[in-house]
């Protein structure tokens, strides 16, 4: 057997997204012991550090072992118990994945569907609600299938009316675009690391608000899930407890401090403004190709770009090529949109002008 010998591509995906050097230096750093007074230190650091990424000042802030999904699968298990009613939003794959997972804890569902495409306002998940009281309502901040925002302005007002937790999906928005969970009133929310965040995958950060948290501790019934328990694995990432839970992921652990650490480096809104302003740029020069973008400029992610595939153009083909010939990944559409759309990503570490002015380029070529 050969040693491993990945090819060298450029990330402008869905995500995985470029993971930046440094923090693959970080990863390569010595494993030490998960009770190490280090690797303590380096667990208290990265909570200080994801606190400041969200925008909340929640003492439940944590890596949770496991990609976005395991975030996602946390938040649903630990919020819903059996027979609780929950809204979710659904205008897009990640919306779907919410209802199947929150079916899974047996909650009673109600879905609020939008186009995909679209965003909910207030009104809409109002209108969906009705007068039942929920538990929680679930929305994906920056649906990845779609290209699209979810505004939180009039959403705390909502869930309150609602007598609701408010739960998002922050998978693709951390630290690409302003989360600010304490100023929108955010009960729980979940992200990943590959996003933009440039980590390699296999973490998901996670926060609860004191009065989500404080739910979960009065549960009436057990967490359908021992692993993803935040009564129990609270316990290890508490300075105060540090009981064994699980062995940490070490070094995916290094990896999220360095990329954490490199976030904070460059500013929170220093790092935005660089997304918006080549997510901007990114777009007028797909525009320029005469390619439509169907998600409405107000509505764009600047991190995720959604092109439509035109007419007579063989989606696969073209990703092929623009992979084989200049190492460059960009993502197909998901479910509904699949063969449809093309999402070009441009998160984090790979959020340059050169990889603007790459992806053009090969595209333009591609195309001609
Ligand atoms: N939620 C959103 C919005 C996502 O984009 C993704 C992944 O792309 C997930 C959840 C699931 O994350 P993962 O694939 O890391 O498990």
């Amino acid at each position: 057997m050969k040693p491993l010998n990945p090819p060298q591509r450029v990330l402008m995906g869905p995500g995985p997204s470029d993971v930046d050097p440094a923090v693959l230096r970080a990863m390569a750093a010595p494993t030490i012991g998960h009770l190490d007074p280090a690797f303590l230190d380096v667990m208290d650091q990265t909570k200080a550090m994801l606190r400041t990424l969200f925008g909340t000042s929640n003492d439940l802030t944590m890596p949770m072992s496991g990609t976005g999904s395991a975030g996602m699968e946390t938040l649903m298990v630990n919020l819903i118990e059996p027979g609780d009613r929950v809204l979710v939003g659904v205008n897009g794959v990640f919306g779907t994945r919410m209802v199947e997972l929150a079916r899974r804890c047996r909650a009673e569902v109600v879905v609020a569907e939008k186009p995909w495409g679209q965003a909910f306002t207030v009104e809409d998940l109002a209108a969906a609600g009705g007068d039942r009281s929920f538990r929680a309502l679930f929305l994906v901040h920056a649906e990845t299938s779609t290209g699209v925002l979810q505004p939180l302005e009039g959403m705390r007002e909502l869930c309150d009316r609602l007598g609701a937790l408010l739960a998002i999906d922050c998978v693709t928005s951390l630290a690409g675009l302003p989360v600010e969970l304490d100023r929108h009133g955010v009960d729980a929310a979940y992200s990943g690391t590959q996003k933009c965040l440039s980590a390699p995958p296999g973490l998901s950060p996670i926060s609860l608000s004191d009065r989500a948290f404080a739910h979960v501790l009065g549960r009436s019934t057990p967490v359908q899930s021992w692993y993803l328990d935040l009564s129990l694995i609270h316990r290890y990432w508490d300075e105060n407890t540090r009981a064994y839970h699980h062995t940490a992921p070490i070094n995916t652990i290094y990896a999220l401090h360095e990329a954490c650490r490199l976030a904070l480096d460059e500013g929170l809104e220093a790092r935005w403004a660089r997304h918006r302003r080549l997510g901007g740029a990114l777009a007028a020069g797909l525009s320029d190709m005469g390619l439509n973008l169907p998600v409405a400029p107000d509505l764009r992610l600047p991190q995720l770009t959604v092109v439509e595939v035109p007419e007579g153009v063989d989606d696969k083909a073209v990703r092929g090529r623009l992979i084989r010939d200049y190492g460059l990944e960009i993502g197909g559409g998901l479910g509904a949109f699949a063969g449809k759309r093309w999402r070009i990503g441009l998160m984090g570490s790979a959020c340059t002008e050169r990889n603007v002015l790459f992806c053009l380029s090969a595209l333009r070529e591609v195309l001609a």
